[in-house]
């Protein structure tokens, strides 16, 4: 059998389409957007049909796209350029303990210089409860930052209820949407929303570019200096192969997402459905407000990177919940944050599902997990049964 990807919540492969759309600014188009001439104005031509597409498919307006070099920079430049814009009207910023580093690295950083910071717990699935956000608020608050759906256990956010408390207490609201483009439709200009982030790869477009979406009137300080490229909110000459390839990308995943959705989520639950079979092995993350593809197990008695090699090996390439990539063996604040012990934490796998994946492959997937978790199991000195 061929191999197997279940990591789309990593990256995804890029569509074909989406390198048709970027072969003539990798070749001929190469002018340079700022440029007057005939060639800077083919360019230009291409810059702004891609930002045409992204407003389209988000519900928004042209101008409120800036294209950035992916989710990591549109979340410092959301939160970061708020954070300073804002510091003379006031110094707190509230975000969740389940967001991703680029968000959370983030505000920690402003809270070591000058800002406080509130981070706000979740429940056993994830969920941030719109209650605890609006006692968090105060008078000195002035940025809240909410994933709409998680990358590690899939949980899909209030965001509605969360934006419609900041809107109505008056501070910004900024989502990392990296994981839920193509998974859920937005419609921008008429949601609580102030600031989004978006990437690129996530969706099966190229790596190295995203977009932040900022809700006109909405104050930004620039983070880099330079010239004067995307309203000066980020300078220097733009990645045109990726921002129209980005554009191609976001069309394409925005088109027909309940069908794919419907897709995806039978081959989710099928997966969820053969995993759980096996005895101690626990779903982390809400069993219905989850990310269409997202698949998070934990299997007590095992160790998540010894059950990831092995599959691998088997060629399944999945994702292992604990940060051992970073070379700590911390296990993931997400699973902390939901409450699960250490050892559970390091036994967790997420299997994320993309538009490739075949029922097939499911019921491959579930057989080896199965023989893999219960020869681990074996071995272990911990599994006492
Ligand atoms: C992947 C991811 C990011 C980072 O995006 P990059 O484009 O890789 O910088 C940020 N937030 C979430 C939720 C992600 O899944």
């Amino acid at each position: 059998m061929d191999k197997i990807y279940l990591d789309h919540g990593a990256t995804t492969p890029m569509k074909e389409e989406v390198l048709e759309a970027m072969l003539p600014y990798l070749k001929g188009h190469f002018g340079n957007p700022s440029s007057i001439h005939a060639f800077g104005r083919e360019s230009r031509k291409g810059l702004d049909e891609a930002r045409r597409k992204v407003a389209a498919s988000l519900g928004a307006q042209p101008e409120e796209i800036i294209f950035t070099s992916g989710g990591t920079e549109s979340d410092n430049l959301a939160i970061q350029g708020a954070a300073r814009a804002l510091e003379n009207k006031g110094r707190h910023i509230i975000t969740s303990a389940i967001e991703h580093h680029a968000v959370l690295d983030t505000v920690m950083h402003l809270g070591k210089n000058g800002f406080d910071v509130t981070i706000l717990p979740v429940d056993q699935y994830g969920m941030v409860d719109p209650q605890d956000l609006q006692k968090a608020i105060t008078a000195d608050t002035i940025l809240v930052s909410i994933m709409t759906a998680n990358n590690e256990i899939g949980t899909i956010q209030p965001i509605e209820e969360l934006g419609r408390i900041c809107r109505d207490k008056e501070v910004y609201f900024h989502t990392d949407a990296v994981q839920s483009i193509g998974h859920m439709h937005f419609q921008l200009q008429d949601q609580p929303i102030d600031m989004l982030s978006l990437s690129a790869h996530k969706f099966y477009g190229p790596k190295g570019v995203g977009a932040l979406y900022i809700r006109k009137k909405t104050r930004l300080e620039q983070l880099v200096f330079g010239g004067g490229q995307e309203r000066k909110l980020r300078p220097g000459t733009e990645n045109l192969p990726g921002i129209v390839g980005l554009g191609r990308a976001i069309e394409l995943a925005c088109a027909d997402i309940e069908g794919k959705k419907q897709k995806l989520i039978k081959l989710r639950d099928k997966l969820i459905d053969g995993l759980l079979e096996i005895d101690d092995v626990l779903l982390n993350g809400h069993p219905s407000q989850r990310l269409p593809g997202n698949v998070n197990v934990s299997a007590l008695y095992v160790e998540g990177e010894s059950l990831l090699l092995s599959l691998d090996i088997k060629g399944i390439a999945a994702s292992s919940g604990s940060a051992c990539t970073s070379g700590s063996l911390d296990p993931s604040h997400v699973l902390m944050a939901i409450g699960l012990d250490h050892q559970t934490a390091h036994g967790s796998l997420r299997l994320s599902l993309g538009e490739s994946n075949t029922e097939e492959q499911v019921d491959y997937v579930v057989e080896v997990y199965k023989e893999t978790v219960t020869r681990l199991r074996k071995m272990s000195s911990v599994f006492k049964k």
